[in-house]
């Protein structure tokens, strides 16, 4: 059996609580809303959310997947919420959003994989507030193209789709999911709408080999992805997929030169980066490009 690594040094939990941190937590009760900061404990909640980024889980807090590293329970999920849309929209509201992450479980037992309330939801943050951009991060809708046009016609400002490893460990790692399939994703995304910036992860640490991440990065440019983010992988629980190699934030930030090389209009690359993480400058880069 295999013993967990320790962690390292620079992966430390910062522990300063950031302004209005306990408001906005119970508002999030309050509206029976989830996000993604609270439920992964992501290491970066306070800066976050004091920089007025948030990433929202809709379609419920049950997935009709389990991938390997992911700390979401899996079962028969919640019924489908019509109010959720305008939910999410009121708290990016309160929160007085600037960029807004919205996420979901994979609902594979949906028709549309819940692309309509994914729509739903992007048109009631903009209601809101006009100014807050934002960020549609989707499952692969089991290849469902039509679900994918749903969420585009609905114009989010970054269309999001991990691929989350490489492609040998692809099967292994992320349940029901396929690296092809979500390399379509991106490609078709982008025939879509060619001006909405695509953007995928990549999470290290569960065995991958140095040239498959630069091989991903590649893969990832052949369908014109424009923006990158890499991050340590860290074990939830111990029963999750062990941690196989903690990298070093040199390797990271060489790792960051190797993506921008290829064309990423952004990447971000460190062991606390997270999906969305400073999501908000990715915005304004993508623009710029
Ligand atoms: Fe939330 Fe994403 Fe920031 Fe983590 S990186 S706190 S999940 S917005
Ligand atoms: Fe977690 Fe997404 Fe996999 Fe579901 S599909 S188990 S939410 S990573």
């Amino acid at each position: 059996k295999k013993k967990a690594q320790a962690k390292p040094d620079w992966i430390r939990i910062k522990l300063t609580t950031g302004e209005n941190y306990s408001e906005i937590k119970d508002m999030m009760r309050s509206k029976t809303l989830h996000t993604v900061c609270e439920e992964a404990r992501c290491p970066n909640i306070y800066e976050c959310w004091a920089n007025r980024t948030a990433t929202f889980m809709i379609l419920g807090d049950i997935c009709t997947r389990a991938c390997r590293f992911c700390a979401v329970n899996t079962g028969m999920p919640t019924e489908l919420d019509l109010q959720e849309p305008e939910r999410v929209a009121e708290a990016a509201e309160q929160m007085q959003l600037r960029h807004c992450v919205i996420t979901s479980v994979a609902r594979d037992d949906l028709q549309d994989g819940g692309a309509s309330i994914f729509a739903g939801s992007i048109k009631a943050v903009r209601g809101r507030l006009p100014l807050c951009s934002v960020e549609t991060l989707i499952p692969d809708f089991m290849g469902n193209w039509d679900a994918l046009k749903v969420v585009m016609d609905a114009k989010p400002d970054i269309l999001n789709h991990n691929v989350e490893t490489v492609e040998r460990l692809s099967d292994r790692v992320r349940a029901k999911a396929k690296y092809e399939r979500s390399l379509e994703l991106l490609r078709r995304a982008k025939e879509m709408q060619p001006d909405i910036p695509t953007k995928s992860s990549i999470m290290l640490g569960v065995g991958e080999e140095w040239h498959e991440i630069l091989q991903t990065m590649d893969d990832l440019r052949a369908v014109n992805c424009d923006i990158l983010t890499i991050g340590q992988y860290l074990q939830p629980t111990p029963k999750h997929l062990f941690v196989e190699k903690y990298y070093t934030p040199e390797q990271f930030a060489e790792l960051k030169v190797e993506g921008l090389k290829r064309g990423f209009s952004h990447v971000e690359s460190g062991p606390l980066v997270r999906s969305s993480y400073h999501a908000h400058e990715q915005v304004k880069s993508a623009q710029e490009n």
